[in-house]
């Protein structure tokens, strides 16, 4: 399981990120990064007048999401989108709100505190929060297995005592073992026995083997 470290470093690498929240119902989105980490979780800031605040302390909760190194989509000879190897990350937590005094002592020890001290002296509408519960996804996909003989290798985290699924769908007990989903698997996620199984570390939920199984014997918890 990713650390908490790891985790921060996989979004620090990004830098700016795409957070989003709820405000009457609708989702609503804005681009912010971390600044630190601890043993606690992950902090990010903003100030107390933006809507962001409110939304944020309303609902207690956030996600973040975002992708390295090229978030550019091209297109190839036949106009399909291709992607350069890399990684997105995504991460749903939930938070609370730093006193200044929280702020000052972590600052003491850790120097990427130091940051939030000054930016609250600066303008004192500032307000830290921790996420300091969590659980989320690395997915690190090589399309064109330019660096290996797979597209796809997901990570799910956690931390703070979240809770976390694993990625994938999963073949029950009614597989007759004809294989069809192996021929169809373009994520070369699907290994042979009886029943067949899906590595979902692997599965990108594209759906192909669900749709062919003559046996209806896949099943994906988005269903
Ligand atoms: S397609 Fe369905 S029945 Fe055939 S091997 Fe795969 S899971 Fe089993
Ligand atoms: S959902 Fe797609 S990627 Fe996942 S095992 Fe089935 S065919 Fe492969």
């Amino acid at each position: 399981m990713m650390t908490i470290k790891e985790i921060y470093e996989k979004f620090d690498k990004i830098g700016c990120t795409t957070f989003s929240t709820i405000h009457d119902g609708r989702a609503e989105s804005r681009i912010a990064h971390f600044f630190a980490w601890d043993e606690d979780g992950i902090y990010f800031r903003t100030m107390i007048v933006k809507p962001f605040y409110k939304q944020v302390k309303e609902a207690g909760n956030i996600t973040v999401c975002g992708m390295y190194p090229n978030s550019q989509v091209m297109h190839d000879e036949n106009n399909l989108p291709s992607f350069v190897p890399g990684y997105s990350v995504r991460l749903t937590g939930d938070v609370r709100e730093l006193s200044m005094k929280e702020v000052e002592e972590k600052a003491a020890h850790n120097r990427d505190f130091n940051v939030a001290v000054y930016d609250i002296k600066k303008y004192p509408a500032t307000r830290i929060f921790l996420i300091y519960r969590a659980k989320g996804e690395c997915y690190d996909f090589d399309y064109g297995k330019e660096h290996r003989d797979h597209k796809l290798e997901r990570e799910r985290f956690s931390y703070g005592g979240m809770e976390v699924e694993p990625a994938g769908l999963t073949i029950t007990d009614k597989c007759i073992g004809c294989g069809k989903c192996q021929t169809v698997c373009s994520f070369d996620a699907i290994v042979s026995g009886t029943p067949y199984r899906i590595r979902g570390n692997r599965c990108d939920e594209c759906g192909n083997c669900y749709v062919n199984c003559p046996a209806g014997a896949i099943v994906s918890k988005g269903l």
